[in-house]
């Protein structure tokens, strides 16, 4: 090890800009969805780097907050938590037929199988191995996206050859909502009942189902009767709202883990009805002062909140003024502005500390707060704080 004064720097020192990830809200957001969900355990989802936040550190800080599975789409991102000496039961769900399925039978993964021929490729990788696969099945219940959607019963006969050959043991059967953020959306009775028939064709074909799971953050936190034996929350994990429009991560007992800052990289005077930033779509009304936050589309910025996307400044915040740029955006400071170049911005943080939100940059660009945390670059250094000791 070196000892030289890089080596021993913050990830931030010097840096334009960053996420600082709170481990600490993962862990306590984890505590209150197993709190909420109990007796059922929970399986966080740390998909797409854990929306963001990365893939690893938010892993291990789901787990000590009580989750007792992992889940990611991709067989990739499971092999790669395994990498990391990750050991915890982990379901993934995504995967081509020339997928190294085997890989995932030696890592001791979980694999969901969602049509026949994912099934006989599982099986046929158990067979070369001479050991039973750890599967789980996925019955479409009105998503109309993964999963068996029209002939279950046929499913469910090759299910129970699986099981009787011993090929694969059967750890858990689940569904995935369409509307869990409309609790109300009759859909959401009708795939809750579909579920329910689907399993009691399991069971009547003599097939354990495992453990039954069905509900994403949106159930997890509004719908109890879809908890079942296990929640499977993504979103909620990192502190964000599923429905916004009923409460906001404060009001579910939840906190944004992830904020987003920036060190101003110009501040300079500018005469009144100077364009700002490409197609000057924005023109300063007066004399007034120009901050450049140096963060763009690169960066997971979206390009469509130019003109109204959130930035705290010294205790106020400002909407970018005119386009993002790739590598920056710009802000109107206004005529007695004292922010000095190096200042720290947030671009986004904790709702209930008066941050801008991911929500806020979600109403902004006209999409969902899902996206915004997700699209967070790697050109971005991730400094993570609040890990237990
Ligand atoms: C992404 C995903 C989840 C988590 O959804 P959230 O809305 O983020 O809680 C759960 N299950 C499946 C199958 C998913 O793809």
């Amino acid at each position: 090890m070196t000892s030289s004064a890089a080596a021993t720097a913050p990830a931030t020192a010097g840096a334009s800009a960053w996420v600082t990830v709170d481990a600490g809200a993962i862990r306590q957001n984890v505590a209150e969805l197993l709190r909420r969900s109990a007796p059922a355990e929970v399986l966080a989802v740390v998909k797409g780097d854990a929306y963001g936040h990365g893939l690893v550190t938010a892993a291990r800080a789901a787990l000590a907050g009580g989750a007792t599975w992992l889940g990611v789409a991709q067989l990739d991102e499971a092999l790669r938590l395994r990498a990391a000496g990750v050991e915890a039961p982990l379901l993934t769900w995504l995967f081509p037929p020339q997928a190294d399925v085997g890989a995932a039978v030696d890592a001791g993964i979980d694999v969901t199988v969602t049509s026949p021929w994912s099934l006989e490729a599982v099986v046929a990788a158990a067979r070369d191995r001479g050991r039973p696969a750890r599967v789980q099945a996925k019955v479409d219940t009105g998503l109309g996206r993964g999963g068996v959607l029209t002939d279950w019963s046929g499913f469910v006969g090759l299910l129970a050859a699986a099981v009787a050959e011993e090929a694969v043991e059967l750890t858990g059967t689940w569904s995935h909502f369409a509307w869990a953020d409309a609790p109300r959306h009759p859909t959401v009775r009708a795939q809750q009942e579909r579920f329910v028939e689907a399993l009691a064709e399991l069971e009547g074909a003599g097939v354990d189902p495992g453990l039954r799971h069905l509900a994403n953050s949106a159930a997890t936190l509004t719908n109890p009767s879809a908890h079942f034996d296990l929640v499977r929350p993504g979103l909620a994990v990192y502190g964000l709202s599923p429905v916004p429009d009923l409460g906001a991560p404060a009001d579910f007992g939840l906190r944004e883990a992830m904020r987003v800052t920036a060190r101003l990289t110009s501040v300079k005077r500018a005469r009144a009805g100077q364009g700002v930033s490409y197609g000057h779509e924005y023109t300063t009304g007066r004399d007034t002062v120009l901050g450049l936050v140096p963060l763009g589309y690169a960066d997971g910025v979206p390009r469509h909140a130019g003109g109204r996307g959130p930035v705290l400044v010294g205790g106020r915040t400002y909407p970018v003024a005119g386009r993002v740029c790739m590598d920056q955006v710009v802000l109107d400071l206004g005529p007695d502005s004292h922010a000095e170049p190096g200042d720290e911005v947030v671009v986004l943080g904790v709702g209930a500390a008066g941050e801008p939100t991911a929500q806020d940059w979600a109403e902004a660009a006209g999409t969902i707060n899902y996206e915004i945390v997700t699209r967070m670059g790697p050109r971005l250094p991730r400094v993570v704080v609040g890990e237990e000791q």
